[in-house]
């Protein structure tokens, strides 16, 4: 065995899973393009300040778990935790506000240096969608169809629950977070250590606490919807009053915050109960202010992610993938081993999946043919004159024709 190995929560992507992944990804893609996407790629890295300033200082995200380093010019650099931040600087940089509303699609890995475990890696692939300049809520409502649409083109819409919660505006958030402060801070010796840090610098964060006696504490904790400004609450009813229209099951889920500073009014994530502690399948929500903390101009943003490796691991058992069967080519003799390359390049260029072998014997071949499902063969003889024999075998049936060079140029 090599002593080199990928390193800790990297994989190598491969066969059926491989396959798996790209078929979501096409889904995901022309899904998003029926609903008008367009697709962006932004670099896995942008400068460290960007990630900072759009994520927060006191996210986990940025804190703990980003891979931050000096290139050789000693501008620090980070490779990209989440696609938001990325897409709305390239928002800004571009000068995309002219064309708004912007409605972007985009997949590619993501980094981040968290502990390992299954669903959970250092490097994971996220589709993900963006939509700038759109404050009215339908436009939330129109994101979580596009997202709810490609689970049921996964056949995911029943293995999965659609979550959801509002933040509400800047005004009724800061009027919850001191109600929450106020409320915990007697308790603080009781809360874990993580908790205690967050009520300093992201009380909000609280509340999807994971340790069991951080969430005894909450239980009575204040809740947001007493404290949703009038606009606050209009807009979280117009979302939900849409997810009903379009037939989107939900449930609200007042516990729900995102680990993310920017996010407001809508946020919601689908789960499953299927992948242990990772249950997240897809997350996100609306972040107004976000654009303008990258430099640009006040734009209303909504959006969300979802990990592919996720949806990879709950689909790779089941998912129908196309396999294509070859035309395969089986030659006698090297002469008729070249002739069989030229066959195979001319079907190829008509888009036929072509299979040529270099070796093993004539029975050999065969054997290789009809483990690929090979349905038609062609198969080349080269003569003691030099000149080539073609037949065409049928595997169904068995059966052997003769052919001529110029019938199977037609094929
Ligand atoms: P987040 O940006 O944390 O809201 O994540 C969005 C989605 O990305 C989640 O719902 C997961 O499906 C996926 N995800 C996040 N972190 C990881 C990870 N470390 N490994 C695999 N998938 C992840």
């Amino acid at each position: 065995m090599s002593k080199y190995q990928s390193v800790r929560g990297t994989r190598d992507l491969l066969g059926k899973t491989k396959k798996t992944f790209r078929s979501i990804e096409h889904i995901a893609y022309e899904t998003a393009q029926n609903y008008g996407f367009q697709e962006i790629e932004t670099p896995i890295f942008e400068f460290s300040e960007i990630f900072h300033r759009a994520m927060g200082e006191t996210s986990d995200a940025v804190s703990k778990e980003t891979y931050t380093f000096k290139d050789r010019g000693d501008d620090s650099i980070t490779l990209r935790p989440e696609g938001t931040a990325g897409v709305v600087r390239a928002y800004v940089s571009e000068g995309l506000a002219q064309n708004n509303p912007n409605k972007l699609y985009y997949y590619g890995p993501m980094f981040r240096y968290e502990r390992p475990q299954k669903g959970r890696y250092r490097q994971f692939y996220q589709i993900g969608v963006e939509v700038l300049g759109l404050e009215n809520p339908l436009a939330d409502v129109e994101c979580i169809d596009l997202a709810y649409s490609i689970l049921k083109k996964l056949q995911l819409q029943n293995r999965c629950q659609l979550e959801i919660n509002t933040l509400g505006d800047t005004e009724s958030r800061h009027n919850y977070r001191q109600a929450l402060v106020d409320f915990l801070t007697p308790l603080k010796s009781q809360l874990s250590a993580d908790s205690q840090v967050r009520l300093e610098k992201n009380p909000l964060r609280i509340l999807d606490s994971k340790d069991e006696n951080d969430r005894k504490l909450i239980a009575n904790a204040p809740q947001m919807e007493n404290y949703l400004s009038e606009t606050s609450k209009k807009f979280f009813e117009t979302v939900l009053h849409g997810l009903t229209e379009l037939n989107i099951p939900y449930k609200v889920n007042p516990k729900l915050v995102r680990g993310l500073d920017y996010y407001c009014h809508t946020v919601f994530e689908f789960v499953t109960t299927e992948l242990g502690a990772q249950g997240a399948l897809l997350a996100g929500g609306r972040y107004d202010g976000l654009v303008e903390t990258l430099g640009g101009a006040k734009t209303p943003g909504v959006g969300w992610a979802s990990g592919v490796d996720r949806l990879t691991d709950l689909l790779e058992s089941t998912m129908n993938l196309e396999t294509r069967k070859p035309v395969s080519i089986i030659t006698l003799g090297d002469k008729a081993l070249t002739v069989g390359l030229k066959i195979a390049r001319d079907l190829r260029a008509k888009n036929t999946y072509c299979e040529v072998f270099m070796t093993g014997n004539f029975k050999k071949k065969l054997e290789k043919a009809n483990k690929l499902q090979t349905e038609k063969a062609i198969l080349i003889f080269e003569q003691e004159n030099g000149s080539m024999e073609f037949k065409i075998k049928d595997f169904s049936t068995g059966t052997e024709t003769a052919t001529t060079l110029e019938a199977i140029q037609k094929m």
